[in-house]
């Protein structure tokens, strides 16, 4: 019933001193430099959290938790996700999405599988569709999805500029998105248009034709991996500069991708040197999803899996080398992520009333020690406590 946390430095994620947290079920009570509970209170679970930092749990808005890929064919469809892989990566809240293969890979499959995650103890939402226009749906079209699927909070990820997307036209891009928007809005939802972006000539263009030619808001529109050609990501700065939000993918390095890819701590230097702060930045991991490398010609001469992990590791590594600070290098993955998919206050920050979404950080390293979702403590002294239903262990 009762988790109580003691003597961290909290985060939540602007810096808040020293705080004990007091959790009760699934939601933070309580949060005050020093609680202590009268003794016929009942069972309280008490963490020691001196020497560690505590942050919000991490969001990460794009894994395919079914797995993805098969650009090599059937042998190449990537794995799906297990529990664990989520949460000794810190993940607290994932948002699950197909990718280039709508035709082995379903809605339906996907929202099983976050319908699983969720038993299992994290809180778990979707994007309808995949890479192609018409997409993938639940309900036969994205907007009832959203208005009638608590779990499916957007669409995505739509390819644009890449040679595995269905090269949609600005029509084909406007009319989705004015789909999406109008199912947000019945919905209640955020209603994001989440769009790959490959290595395609056109960039950013078809998005910026797209709200040319359109009364939608900047908002709508979500591109991700912007960080894989520095030229993309000069596109993106602009688009931010607009008021849009951007979203890195971690795990890009030139060594694994192209020689002008932007590790996540290279892309956040030069956003830094703009000035304008981080609100409006995100970054997400592409777990479980392929990462084909193809020569120049198309042919596919490598694939790679993405892993979950990698999200906190380069925004450590950004932390470590100072680059941002800590509530920044937070807020990344926690704050501006919730905000982005009207997910705040239940997640993404560290309040009362708020889901008691902790992760608890080793303050010499900044190594993931404990996390807690939804109350339940998922990883103690980085091992997982709990593990999902057909993991090594579990039953
Ligand atoms: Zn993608």
């Amino acid at each position: 019933m009762y988790t109580l946390i003691k003597d961290g430095e909290l985060y939540s994620p602007d810096y808040m001193g020293k705080q004990d947290i007091l959790l009760v079920f699934d939601k933070i009570l309580k949060i005050s430099p020093k609680i202590d509970l009268p003794d016929n209170i009942g069972e309280v679970n008490e963490i020691n959290a001196s020497g560690k930092y505590i942050v919000p749990g991490f969001i990460d808005q794009h894994v395919h938790l079914i797995g993805g890929g098969g650009e090599g064919g059937p042998v190449t469809r990537t794995p799906e996700i297990m529990l664990s892989d989520l949460t000794m990566a810190g993940v607290t809240t994932v948002v699950g999405l197909l990718g280039v293969d709508g035709i082995t890979r379903s809605m339906n499959e996907l929202f099983a599988k976050a319908k699983a995650l969720e038993f299992e103890g994290i809180t778990t939402y979707i994007y309808s569709g995949a890479y192609e226009i018409p997409t993938r749906t639940i309900t036969g079209n994205v907007r009832s999805d959203l208005v009638l699927i608590d779990k499916v909070i957007g669409v995505g990820e739509i390819a644009i500029s890449d040679h595995r997307s269905a090269q949609p036209t600005v029509e084909m891009l406007i009319k989705l998105a004015s789909e999406v928007r109008v199912g947000g809005m019945l919905g209640s939802k955020a209603g994001v248009l989440h769009i790959h972006l490959g290595e395609g000539k056109q960039g950013l263009k078809l998005i910026f034709e797209a709200l040319n030619k359109s009364d939608l808001p900047i908002t709508q529109f979500v591109p991700t991996h912007v960080n894989r050609l520095e030229p993309l990501f000069r596109e993106a700065i602009s688009f931010m500069r607009s008021g849009g939000v951007i979203d890195l993918t971690s795990g890009i390095t030139p060594e694994n991708d192209s020689p002008s890819s932007l590790e996540v701590k290279e892309a956040l230097k030069i956003i830094a040197k703009e000035n304008k702060g981080f609100d409006l930045v995100t970054v997400s991991s592409d777990s479980n999803g392929s990462l084909p490398s193809f020569d120049s010609l198309g042919n596919l001469v490598k694939i790679d899996v993405g892993s979950a992990k990698q999200l906190w590791e380069d925004i450590r590594s950004a932390i470590i080398e100072g680059v941002v600070t800590l509530p920044t290098a937070v807020s990344l993955i926690t704050r501006n992520v919730a905000r982005l998919l009207r997910l705040t206050p239940k997640k993404g920050i560290i309040a009362i009333g708020s889901d008691a979404d902790l992760v608890l950080l080793n303050s010499i390293d900044f190594k993931i020690d404990t996390v807690i979702a939804k109350g339940k403590v998922m990883v103690t002294d980085g091992i997982p406590k709990v593990k999902g239903y057909f993991e090594k262990g579990a039953i």
